[in-house]
């Protein structure tokens, strides 16, 4: 089956209790049984079944077992949004004492997460460069992780999985990465040597804007027992389960960051189109970029174009797509404002993945709290402006654009 096929048809889209053709929203807060018995069974996991929704829902589940059908996981657990996600998955293999490695340019409120984890004794070492030769010298005793995302937003740097990958599993580390941007429609970092990954589901999944919303899926492949991550030493027994048995029944379930079912339900019927909204996305920004870096005053950032640093990464890992998210330069501040101000489709948002193209100046919003050492190592300067790009006709964008920055620069 292809990816269109396996959405539509794949395991997650039947199964359901009446053949609903669509996963039902069970809308509660728990579940009644008849005997006493019954629910005991179900809290010692001795019996399938659900108690209380902040543990577990057939509607959370169904978009659950659909993502990690994409992913090719072992499991996955939805949470209550991307960071949410971020947050309880590094939770579950760090304590204080530990270390993260992190590319910089990571999305602006991952930074913020690992600032706090310092507070907490979880320290974070930054690195520019997430190549196997740069990442093995970073590795020490205390390193516990090695976090990334697939392509950076909006610096659009793309890891190399494989590689990473390589360095972490001969340390013994995991490689965690956050896809949001890249989704499973272009690429699956597990097939690739990922443990773990992690998306917001916001975005891409979801695609219609309409629910905040976060998935972990774990690859099931990772050695957790070799003793060296002392945050799962209770959960060794589980073997390649460690991780997730960690985050579903302790990290997880008592922080309380639960996906609510309608939410879940709208994620689900979001991922349906999500292959043909890529394919329109993808193709839409790859025009939409070429056009604007035709014109005058203009610097434009997308992995298609010839000049990207990392253009070659489109074909040797991303399936031949470049992605949703461009961006470019305008020359100043004022320049990128009064662009953004004069387009006539494209919607000022600090969003990305709609079906609308939205545009942001990142470094007066996303980026406010950073450091300016933050801010430029996450391709973000005074005059760049953001676009995900959205599945309006393409013809209609790029005239947009066009008159926009030609007005902006006159
Ligand atoms: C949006 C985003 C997040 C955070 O997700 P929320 O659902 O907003 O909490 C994390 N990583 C990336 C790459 C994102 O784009």
């Amino acid at each position: 089956m292809q990816f269109n096929t396996q959405l539509l048809h794949g395991k997650t889209s039947k199964g359901y209790a009446l053949k609903e053709m669509l996963p039902p929203i069970s809308q509660v807060s728990a579940f009644r049984y008849e005997s006493m018995e019954e629910l005991e069974k179900v809290f010692e996991h001795k019996s399938m079944g659900y108690a209380y929704t902040r543990i577990g829902n057939p509607t959370i589940a169904a978009f659950e077992q659909r993502i990690n059908e994409l992913e090719g996981g072992m499991g996955a657990i939805c949470c209550s949004s991307g960071m949410s996600a971020i947050a309880s998955a590094l939770l579950a293999v760090c304590e204080s004492g530990d270390e993260i490695i992190a590319c910089s340019g990571l999305y602006g409120g991952t930074i913020g997460l690992l600032h706090d984890l310092e507070k907490l004794g979880i320290h974070t070492v930054f690195t520019d460069d997430m190549t196997e030769a740069s990442l093995k010298p970073l590795i020490t005793e205390k390193t516990k992780v090695i976090y990334a995302e697939l392509i950076s937003n909006p610096s659009l740097k793309v890891l190399e999985v494989a590689g990473a990958a390589k360095a972490a599993h001969e340390s013994g580390i995991p490689l965690f990465v956050d896809s949001t941007t890249a989704t499973p429609f272009i690429v699956r970092p597990l097939s690739l040597g990922a443990d773990i990954v992690i998306h917001s589901t916001s975005k891409y999944l979801n695609g219609g804007g309409n629910s905040i919303g976060g998935i972990i899926v774990d690859g099931g492949k990772f050695k957790w027992d070799t003793g060296k991550h002392t945050a799962l030493k209770e959960y060794k027994k589980y073997g390649p389960m460690a991780f997730s048995v960690r985050l579903r029944t302790d990290i997880w379930e008592n922080f309380g960051g639960c996906m609510a079912p309608a939410n879940a339900f709208l994620n689900f019927i979001g991922t349906d189109t999500l292959g043909l909204r890529m394919e329109r996305i993808c193709d839409n920004a790859d025009k939409l970029a070429h056009a604007l870096d035709g014109l005058k005053g203009i610097n434009a950032n997308y992995l298609t174009l010839p000049s990207h640093p990392y253009h070659r990464y489109v074909e040797e890992e991303l399936n031949g797509f470049g992605g949703g998210i461009l961006s470019f330069r305008a020359g100043s501040k004022e320049r990128a404002f009064k662009i953004i101000n004069s387009l006539k489709y494209a919607m000022i948002a600090s969003n990305i993945g709609d079906l609308r193209t939205l545009v942001i100046h990142p470094a007066s919003t996303l980026y406010l709290q950073a450091s300016g050492q933050e801010t430029e190592a996450a391709g973000v300067y005074e005059d760049t402006v953001r676009v995900s790009v959205g599945i309006e006709d393409v013809n209609d964008l790029i005239e947009d654009f066009t008159e926009a920055v030609k007005g902006a620069v006159e």
